[in-house]
């Protein structure tokens, strides 16, 4: 349930303890959480970008899915998203990151590392793996 509050749209705390340590709660543009048809891409990358640190997102999905009639963002997810996930399409919004594991926001091309550093140390590791691959082969074939 959301109510509308001065001159934002907050969500009202009192059933859900949880929803009191939401990340959005602190971030001062409750309105990011409310999507419009005309809203840009990147005010919901936003809101994502806040969602997949905070500490209650598990719980707030959850609450998302188990109540379609909300509206907004919850857990990271629009209500098309998870209208997609109730119906057995997977999540592409989140991505966990080939190197350091850590959950990121899939945007642009951006959807195996969660930053460069990562795309390059998994890089320079896959290199130097395949090196010693190809000197132990070489030693081994010398050896034969
Ligand atoms: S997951 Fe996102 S919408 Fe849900 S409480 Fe956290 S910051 Fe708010
Ligand atoms: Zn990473």
């Amino acid at each position: 349930m959301s109510a509308v509050i001065g001159s934002g749209i907050v969500r009202i705390v009192n059933r859900d303890p949880w929803q009191a340590r939401g990340a959005c709660r602190r971030y001062g543009r409750p309105d990011l959480w409310y999507p419009e048809k005309n809203t840009p891409p990147q005010q919901i990358l936003e809101a994502r970008e806040v969602c997949v640190g905070c500490t209650v997102r598990s719980e707030c999905l959850q609450y998302g899915m188990d109540h379609p009639e909300e509206s907004g963002i919850w857990g990271g997810l629009t209500e098309r998203e998870r209208t997609g996930l109730r119906s057995g399409r997977s999540d592409k919004a989140f991505a966990q990151c080939n190197e350091c594991s850590k959950e990121f926001v899939k945007r642009g091309g951006w959807h195996r590392y969660c930053s460069d550093e990562c795309r390059k140390t998994n890089e320079l590791r896959r290199g130097r793996e395949y090196a010693a691959r190809v000197r132990a082969k070489r030693s081994k074939d010398g050896a034969a």
